[in-house]
C-alpha cells in the first residue's frame, strides 16, 4: 500500500450508496451521430453516482445509444454490492485490486468476462470513482494523473494477461523515462490546449448542403483536420469524399470512417476505391474483433499511404494487446467509456507507448470529449510528450449537459482547471432526460415525436 495522503483517508469516505440513470438525448430527429451500422442513435448514458459521508461524490458514465440503456444500468446495479460500504480511500490506494474484484465478480463474469454489457457497467463505476479522486484532490483528472507518483499511477491497473508486452517496473520506467519537460507542456495545455478533428461535418445521414455548410463553419473555427462516415453506398461515398476535399483543400486532413461495415476484401477493395481523396485513415473498416483481418487491411493499404485506426468498440486490454502487436493498427482509438474505465485505458497507453502506436482517442457522444480529454492530455504531459498526428476527436454535442464541459478554442481543446473528471450533468439535464419519465421525452412520447419502445 501506499503512503497515506490525507484528501484520501479517513472514516467519512466510506460509500453510502450508488446509483445508476438511464439517461437519453434524441439524437436520431436530425441524424447526428449516424453512421453507416448506426443509423439512428439517441445519444444516451448510464450514468453513475458515488456519494460518500464526507459529502463529497463521484459522478461517471458509459456512453450507449438508446434502447439498452437500462439493461446497462442494471448491470451496474448488480455490481453495486462492492462498491456500497467500501471506504474510497482505500479503494484508490488498492485500484488495481478492486478493479480486478469488479471485472472477476465470480458469477458476473460469466456474462462477459470484460466485454460487452458487464465491461461497459464497470467503466462507468470506474469513471465515477475517478471523478470522486479527482475531486477529493481539489484537481481535474488530467492533473491528477500528471502528479501523481508513478509507482501509485501503476498500481491503478491490472497487469494480469498483458506483462508480455509491458510489465508494472517497464509502466513506471516509462513514465519516469518520460518526466523531463513534463512542467513545460503542462504550461503549454493551460496555454493552447490539446488539438482536435471533428465529425461533425459527415455524419451519414446529413445532406450534401449540410455537409458544406459545416465544413465553412469548422474551417472558420480554426479546424484542419475532418473525418466523414463512408460505407453505405461506394458512388455516394465518392462525392462525398469529393466535397469535402473542395471544401477543406488538400492541405488539412481527411480521415473516414466505416463503422464496422465490411469484410475484409471489400474493405480493401472500397478503400482502393477512396485513395484518392487521400485519407489519412481509414477507421473501424471491419468487426472489431477481427486483429488479423485488420492487419491484412493495414498491409494492403499502405502503398496508397492509407493507415488504419480502430478502438472505438474494443473490447477490453487483451485485444488492444493483440491489435497492436500485429500491426493491425496505426492509430490506436481509446473510448473513455470503454473497456474497463480509466485503469484499463491507462494500461493501453503504456502498451501503445511500448509498441509505438499513436493514441489517437474516440471521442463524441454524451461525456466522451468530457473525459477522454484528461487522459490525452495526461499522456502528452507525462507519457508520449508528442503532439505529432495525435488528436482527439471532437463532436459538437451534448455538452450544454454537464456542469463543467470540455472548452474549444482554435480547434483545440484548453486544460480544464475545475476539480473530476468534468462528467457531472446539470440537475436540469436529469430532470429532462432522464428515461422514460424525464419532462422532454414525457412532452416527446405525448406529442408523438417519439414512441416508446423500451
Ligand atoms: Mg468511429
Amino acid at each position: 500500500m501506499m503512503a497515506p495522503n490525507a484528501n484520501i483517508t479517513g472514516d467519512d469516505l466510506v460509500i453510502t450508496s450508488i446509483t445508476a440513470k438511464d439517461m437519453r438525448w434524441p439524437t436520431s430527429l436530425g441524424g447526428h451521430g449516424s453512421d453507416a451500422m448506426h443509423t439512428d442513435p439517441d445519444y444516451s448514458c448510464v450514468y453513475v453516482t458515488i456519494n460518500t459521508e464526507r459529502g463529497v461524490c463521484g459522478n461517471g458514465l458509459t456512453f450507449t445509444l438508446g434502447r439498452g440503456t437500462d439493461i446497462v444500468a442494471m448491470t451496474v446495479k448488480a455490481l453495486s454490492y462492492l462498491v456500497q460500504g467500501r471506504n474510497a480511500g482505500e479503494i484508490f490506494l488498492g485500484f488495481g485490486q478492486f478493479w480486478r474484484e469488479l471485472t472477476s465478480e465470480s458469477q458476473l463474469r460469466w456474462i462477459g468476462p470484460e466485454k460487452g454489457v458487464t465491461h461497459l457497467a464497470v467503466a462507468a463505476i470506474i469513471n465515477a470513482l475517478w471523478d470522486l479522486w479527482a475531486k477529493l484532490e481539489g484537481k481535474p483528472v488530467w492533473k491528477l494523473l500528471t502528479d501523481m507518483d508513478p509507482e501509485l499511477l501503476v498500481s491503478t491497473i491490472d497487469f494480469r494477461y498483458i506483462t508480455d508486452v509491458v510489465t508494472p517496473a517497464e509502466a513506471v520506467e516509462l513514465l519516469r523515462q518520460n518526466a523531463a519537460g513534463k512542467e513545460q507542456r503542462e504550461k503549454e495545455l493551460l496555454e493552447v490546449g490539446y488539438p482536435c478533428y471533428t465529425t461533425q461535418v459527415g455524419w451519414i445521414g446529413y445532406t450534401d448542403e449540410y455537409i458544406r455548410e459545416k465544413c465553412k463553419e469548422y474551417i472558420a473555427k480554426g479546424f484542419t483536420a475532418f473525418k466523414i462516415k463512408v460505407g453505405r453506398d461506394i458512388n455516394s461515398d465518392i462525392k462525398r469524399c469529393k466535397i469535402l476535399r473542395e471544401e477543406i483543400g488538400w492541405d488539412n486532413k481527411l480521415m473516414v470512417d466505416a463503422n464496422q461495415i465490411w469484410d475484409v476484401n471489400e474493405a480493401i477493395e472500397w478503400m482502393v476505391k477512396l485513395a484518392e481523396f487521400k485519407p489519412l485513415w481509414i477507421e473501424e473498416p471491419t468487426s472489431p474483433d477481427d486483429v488479423l483481418g485488420h492487419a491484412t487491411i493495414s498491409k494492403a493499404l499502405s502503398p496508397y499511404g492509407i493507415s488504419v485506426a480502430t478502438g472505438e468498440m474494443c473490447a477490453n486490454r487483451v485485444m488492444f494487446k493483440q491489435f497492436l502487436q500485429a500491426d493491425a493498427l496505426q492509430f490506436c482509438q481509446i473510448d473513455s467509456a470503454r473497456i474497463g474505465g480509466v485503469n484499463e485505458i491507462l494500461s493501453v497507453y503504456f502498451m501503445a507507448k511500448k509498441l509505438n502506436v499513436k493514441v489517437v482517442p474516440h471521442a463524441g457522444g454524451v461525456g466522451l470529449c468530457e473525459m477522454v480529454h484528461h487522459l490525452q492530455m495526461w499522456d502528452y504531459t507525462s507519457l508520449s510528450g508528442s503532439k505529432e498526428d495525435r488528436y482527439v476527436e471532437y463532436v459538437d454535442q451534448q455538452h450544454e449537459q454537464f456542469i463543467n464541459p470540455v472548452v474549444v478554442e482554435n480547434a483545440h481543446y484548453m486544460a480544464l482547471t475545475a476539480p473530476g473528471y468534468s462528467t457531472e450533468l446539470k440537475p436540469e439535464a436529469i430532470e429532462q432526460f432522464e428515461y422514460p419519465n424525464g419532462s422532454e421525452w414525457q412532452r416527446m412520447f405525448n406529442e408523438g415525436i417519439f414512441k416508446r419502445k423500451e
